[in-house]
């Protein structure tokens, strides 16, 4: 018990703390808090907090690592250790937008000060998709929709949904609506037609995370869910980040690992922060042609790419750090797949093929973190 409260108290947990809630019953996943709204959030603040960061977790470079907060217990605790003995903010998108997304984040960013990209993103179903309303049967409560997956219902599920509606009474009865609303939960799926519902389409997953429109058009749909289902949530990321715009007027030099679709990116260009030169590493070539679509789209500075994390040698590491004067930003959240609900193909942690990429975070980073220091 006192083990426990000690814990909670560390990473960032209240007297709030409600784990049944919180957790289901999985004993082997770990306590977050509640609410989970980071350190700060608008509209939420939690009171006067401040932090003293360990004096190696200073700076340069400011870096910013994100990952999901459900995993395996001692996962955080490992990831911290490595990055400097940093608390981890565990923050909800939900209090920003109208999809969960519990997400952990470790950063030696300053945490007075920030503010938010506005408009405000809207923070319930209707409010950001009006025309549901219409075929929203007054028996499902949902008004904010689950965390934005990788992969979404297949037809079957909606059909079956549909005939079984068809045959039931209106409102149907209470065991048709638990499964169909637990089935709507699951799937985030919404009420597009008489009995009628399907799952999100990827450009109402863009802009519920915070991205352009068509921002990932271009490739496959499958591939567009997976890639939306694994990026940051912009609002809250650049929250994060938007005291870097004071800092550095003439903008930024950044190291962008696992990049993705450019959450991080596509932040620091919302915020107004001139990107000067990203050196961006990512595997995925549909996410690499993505990220090279919108840059030159909307960008004037530097884009390096670069496809595997294992690649990038202390020689070539060191190599950029001399050709931009050194990285301003680290930024980066290392795949999941082994931590994570949905996405988790076994439970072996942070040792697990994928998600042990975290190390080359933390090596990376490390190797820039020297570099600068003899600069
Ligand atoms: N934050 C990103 C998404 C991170 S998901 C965004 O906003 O979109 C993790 C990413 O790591 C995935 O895009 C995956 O393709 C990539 N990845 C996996 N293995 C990698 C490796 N060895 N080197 C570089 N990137 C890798």
């Amino acid at each position: 018990m006192e083990e426990r409260k000690k814990k909670r108290k560390r990473y960032g947990g209240g007297s709030h703390g409600n784990r049944s809630s919180l957790d289901g019953s999985d004993d082997e996943q770990m306590h977050l808090p509640n609410p989970m709204v980071g350190f700060n959030l608008p509209g939420y603040r939690r009171p006067s907090v401040m932090r003293m960061l360990p004096q190696q977790a200073i700076g340069p470079p400011f870096f910013y690592y994100e990952n999901v907060a459900r995993t395996p217990r001692g996962v955080w605790e490992t990831i911290s250790r490595f990055l400097y003995d940093i608390e981890p903010e565990f923050v909800d998108s939900m209090h920003l937008s109208a999809a969960a997304r519990k997400r952990g984040y470790i950063h030696n960013l300053p945490i007075e000060n920030r503010s938010p990209l506005l408009p405000l993103p809207p923070k319930t179903i209707f409010e950001a998709f009006p025309h549901y309303k219409k075929w929203w049967p007054s028996w499902d409560p949902r008004r904010q929709l689950n965390c934005l997956q990788t992969t979404v219902a297949s037809a079957k599920t909606t059909e079956r949904i549909q005939c079984l509606l068809a045959r039931s009474s209106n409102p149907p009865p209470p065991s048709v609506q638990k499964y169909v609303i637990d089935e709507c939960r699951k799937w985030n799926l919404v009420w597009v037609g008489k009995n009628k519902v399907a799952p999100l389409e990827p450009n109402e997953v863009e802009y519920l995370l915070g991205f352009p429109r068509d921002h990932t058009r271009g490739v496959g749909k499958t591939e567009r869910y997976k890639s939306l289902g694994n990026s940051f949530h912009v609002d809250t990321v650049a929250y994060h980040l938007s005291v870097l715009r004071d800092m550095f007027p003439n903008g930024v030099s950044v190291l962008s690992l696992f990049t993705g679709i450019g959450g991080g990116e596509v932040a620091l260009h919302r915020l107004g922060i001139h990107m000067r030169a990203v050196v961006s590493v990512e595997i995925g070539e549909a996410n690499r042609r993505i990220l090279r679509g919108w840059w030159d789209q909307t960008q004037t500075g530097t884009l390096i790419e670069v496809a595997d994390v294992k690649s990038l040698t202390p020689d070539i590491i060191a190599s950029y750090v001399g050709r931009f004067g050194g990285f301003d930003l680290v930024i980066g959240g290392s795949p999941c797949n082994n931590l994570a609900g949905s996405n988790r193909h076994h439970r072996d942690g942070l040792e697990g093929e994928q998600s042990s990429l975290f190390y080359h975070y933390f090596r990376i980073l490390d190797v820039v973190k020297s570099a600068m220091a003899r600069m």
